[in-house]
């Protein structure tokens, strides 16, 4: 299960200057890879090793003022269906508005955790301001700094209390788990419809558990497999930016209880920077990845064109373009039994093990044509590779001065990784340890 953390409140309280601020240390990695990241709503923080994933739901409404009060009231209900925890913002510097009674009204219904947090209040002696939002009738009121990051550890203190434990899925599931997202109108209903009309195939209908999401099971092109969380895909809603909204929530929440995520991009639009997010957050969550480019009917071309559109789809994603890219008509049913079955190999490929012995027979020959250059004199040996149990492959290369290999020999490693062991669409964790 996903842990969310929604960021609510009226604007100009300072919600994405606390999504950032939780979202500090990874943003700055993001970018660095991507350089595309920034207009981003949501994103992956961590406190005392819980990981959970902000949104920062301010990011979402852009309604004229009639659609507004609205859209706002409607967001705040997705977030208290979808959230784990609901941070409420305040401002502490102008003290109680209207807005923010209303959108007590809605909150106080939850029966999620909401925390009223009073913000921008940067300095300890000014928390004797924060009294008037116990008017609120939401409970305790946390006095922070968003800006300065004042108080914000006592809350995430709070807050990691209602996530629950990351349940480490290293065994191979019997079947495999798909879950399909991407933008609206890029084909993800059609694909679905597709794989449930020609194959007449929805064996049962489990209803989740601990959400109201129902998981499909498929028998389609000689496969078995599940399709997470297609009702959330299904629904819609009557405000553009709350589409958008839920159907990012939903997705992140479907990832997360899947091995493979296929994104579906519609060829005409290309690869946007919210399609690229989700890919990373997917390759962060550990979780193999297939990209769809789906209406490629569409598309002019000659014999060029697909390798072309490819090679520019890698370098925008680089240095995360391992995953299989496939051009599909789901109108033409072009390329759809070649989209699944690529699913099915990316799986397995995520749950592969491979032998020490060849892991090491193979790799130890790469590293002696290559050795880790020496540093201030020193040299470094990696004398022994091996695969750890984990969701996602993950290797350790046990060597005298683990801390002297660096970033550019890490990513020669994990080339030759690749290059040797086909590890198409999932992400492979590398590790350096003390020997
Ligand atoms: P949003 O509309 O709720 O996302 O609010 P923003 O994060 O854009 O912040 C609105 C304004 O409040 C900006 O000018 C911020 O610099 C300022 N602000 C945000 N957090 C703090 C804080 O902790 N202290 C102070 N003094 N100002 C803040
Ligand atoms: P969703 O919002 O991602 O579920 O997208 P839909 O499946 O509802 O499709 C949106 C529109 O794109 C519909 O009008 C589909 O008929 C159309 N569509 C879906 N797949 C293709 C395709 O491969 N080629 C073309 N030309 N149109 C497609």
């Amino acid at each position: 299960m996903a842990n969310i953390v929604a960021i609510t409140g009226r604007p100009n309280v300072g919600k994405s200057t606390l999504f950032n601020r939780l979202i500090e240390e990874r943003k700055a990695i993001m970018d660095n890879i991507s350089g595309v990241t920034r207009d981003r709503h949501y994103g992956q923080a961590e406190w005392c090793g819980k990981s959970f994933t902000v949104i920062d739901t301010g990011g979402y409404v852009h309604g004229s003022d009639d659609v507004f009060e609205e859209a706002i009231r409607e967001q705040v209900e997705l977030a208290i269906q979808e959230a784990s925890v609901v941070l409420f913002l305040v401002d502490a510097q102008e003290g109680l508005t209207g807005l923010d009674e209303e959108f007590a009204n809605v909150l106080r219904k939850s029966k999620k955790p909401v925390y009223v947090v009073a913000n921008k209040v940067d300095t300890p002696n000014k928390v004797d301001y924060i009294g008037e939002f116990y008017a609120l009738g939401l409970g305790e009121v946390f006095g922070i700094s968003s800006q300065n990051g004042l108080g914000t550890g006592d809350l995430l203190d709070k807050i990691i209390i209602h996530f629950e434990e990351e349940k480490e899925d290293i065994d191979k599931p019997s079947i495999p788990r798909f879950t399909i997202v991407g933008r609206p109108n890029v084909g993800k209903s059609s694909l679905l419809n597709m794989l449930i009309g020609e194959h007449r195939s929805i064996v049962t209908d489990i209803a989740g558990t601990t959400r109201d999401a129902v998981d499909a099971h498929y028998t389609a092109f000689g496969h078995n497999f599940i399709i997470t969380d297609t009702a959330g895909i299904r629904k819609k809603s009557k405000i553009k930016d709350n589409i958008e909204f839920y159907s990012i929530l939903r997705s992140i929440k479907a990832l997360e209880d899947s091995d493979v995520c296929i994104v579906v991009i519609d060829a005409s639009q290309g690869l946007e920077s919210q399609d690229v997010n989700i890919i990373n957050l997917a390759i962060r969550y550990g979780k193999g990845v297939v990209l769809m480019v789906n209406k490629w009917d569409l598309i002019e071309k000659d014999s060029k064109t697909a390798k072309q559109y490819e090679d520019a789809i890698r370098s925008k994603l680089a240095p995360n373009d391992f995953m299989p890219i496939i051009f599909t008509s789901v109108i033409n049913k072009q390329r759809v039994f070649q989209t699944i079955e690529k699913a099915v190999k990316v799986y397995e490929n995520k749950y592969k093990k491979i032998p020490t012995s060849e892991l090491n027979e193979v790799m130890l020959k790469v590293i002696e044509a290559y050795p880790p250059p020496a540093i201030k004199g020193k040299y470094i040996r990696i004398k022994y590779i091996t695969q750890f149990p984990a969701k996602t492959p993950t290797f350790a290369f046990f060597c005298n001065l683990p801390q002297y290999i660096k970033e550019p020999y890490q990513r020669y490693l994990e080339n030759k990784m690749r290059e040797n062991f086909d590890f198409e669409g999932v992400p492979i964790r590398l590790f350096f340890r003390k020997k």
